[in-house]
């Protein structure tokens, strides 16, 4: 076995380029806490982009993973197994859902999503109703559907020809909508109900529930890709909850499994019954192991105490960010729900996302950018209060340093 010492250089001689990885190699998490090779010591408000919604090594997780190892790992779909069931059967009473299908990723779980609702407007309208409207600035993977449907177009160039049928409108605009979508010829309407990697930006109530409404006089489906705003994020199990706007079919992945790959598309059992036999797959897909982890993620944080405490760790956090931005005038707004928080620079820093995440590198705080000029921060939706307390000391820090 190849146990050399690796460094961050090795990364430019054996990797494909298409990541920029900062200089640190974490060796070691627990909790809310990240130790590099070196030794030093961080706070992670990065949660591996909403991903270790539960900290790294949570002995729940790691418990559920070592026990599901020692009895099956994968059957592939030719068979069922008992993690994929129970865990289905979980998201069902959890949720709208009456029907799961499993991926690895949120662009395949998306990419499930998309090619469903086509599928079932084509079985129940006919094949002109294809067209997908989605938003400008949104974010739903990196297969060529999913990047299409993305509204960045920056993420296409050079890939294209890119599949057809797919429309753009503007963000929490619903007259935009109104001049895209029509009855004939629209399948669903896909939007995050929070904007992630756009910048950390919430769908308005009036907003959503309009979409709901305009996709039912157009007998289009609703899609909600909550792979970023899903499992807890937002102090709701999924944010259609919080929003009470309840979607046709649901993206998740991210959180789900709390640091494991795992994906699941959500839906009814009318839209579910167009996906028949031999229409789509995945040989992952439901993985025992990636369910095992996932019941526990989803088990865990469903709990009511869970819920309630990302409501409270969301506001000092929120507090705290805010009066920072306050005391060295770096932010305009912090938004966001829950822990999936934007804190948006001010005019003067407008560009310079990248500096605050470095400068909190240096202090020993991890935290995120959505685009140039958004801090966004996704930590454990467990993280402890003295954590979040120390992180913003931290970062204050950095703050005061980059801005002397
Ligand atoms: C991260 C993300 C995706 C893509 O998920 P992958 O697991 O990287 O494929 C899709 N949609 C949203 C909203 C996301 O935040």
């Amino acid at each position: 076995m190849n146990k050399e010492p690796v460094s961050r250089e090795l990364f430019d001689e054996v990797m494909v380029p298409n990541y920029a990885p900062g200089s640190i190699i974490p060796v070691r998490g627990e909790g809310s806490r990240i130790w590099d090779q070196e030794g030093r010591e961080f706070i992670d408000l990065q949660g591996g982009i909403a991903v270790t919604c539960l900290g790294h090594c949570h002995p729940g997780l790691v418990g559920a993973l070592h026990d599901q190892a020692e009895k099956i790992w994968h059957l592939s779909n030719v068979m069922t197994n008992e993690p994929a069931l129970r865990l289905a059967k979980t998201l069902c009473d959890l949720t709208f859902a009456e029907r799961v299908f499993f991926a690895n990723s949120g662009a395949e779980a998306n990419e499930a999503a998309f090619k469903l609702a086509r599928r079932y407007a084509w079985e129940h309208y006919g094949p002109e109703k294809n067209e997908i409207i989605s938003f400008r600035n949104s974010f739903h993977g990196r297969t060529l559907f999913t990047v299409s449907v993305g509204g960045q177009s920056k993420y296409l160039e050079g890939f294209e020809p890119a599949p057809g049928g797919i429309h753009h409108a503007d963000f929490n605009d619903l007259e935009s909508v109104k001049k895209l979508i029509s009855k004939g010829k629209t399948c669903a309407v896909v939007v995050e109900p929070i904007q992630g990697e756009g910048g950390v930006m919430p769908g308005d109530q009036a907003f959503l529930e309009g979409l709901r409404q305009l996709c039912d006089d157009n007998d289009a489906l609703l899609v909600f890709d909550e792979v970023q705003s899903g499992v807890g994020r937002t102090g709701h199990l999924y944010a259609y909850q919080m929003y009470n706007v309840v979607p046709d079919i649901l993206s998740s992945a991210k959180g789900l499994g709390g640091g494991f790959p795992i994906a699941a598309m959500l839906t009814t059992a009318k839209v579910a019954a167009s996906l028949v036999v031999g229409t789509h797959g995945s040989t992952y897909g439901g993985n025992a192991l990636a369910c095992a982890v996932g019941q526990k993620v989803v088990d865990t944080v469903s709990q009511p105490e869970i819920l309630k405490g990302v409501k409270s760790r969301s506001d000092k956090l929120r507090k705290g960010m805010m009066d920072i931005g306050e005391r060295y005038g770096v932010f305009s707004e912090v938004r966001g729900a829950g822990l999936l928080l934007g804190c948006v620079l001010t005019e003067q820093w407008q560009g310079k996302a990248k500096d605050f995440l470095n400068a909190g590198l240096d202090e020993g705080v991890m935290v995120l950018i959505a685009g140039a000029n958004v801090i966004r921060l996704a930590p454990s939706l467990i993280i402890p209060e003295p954590d979040i307390d120390e992180a913003l000391e931290r970062f204050e820090a950095a703050v005061k340093k980059l801005t002397a």
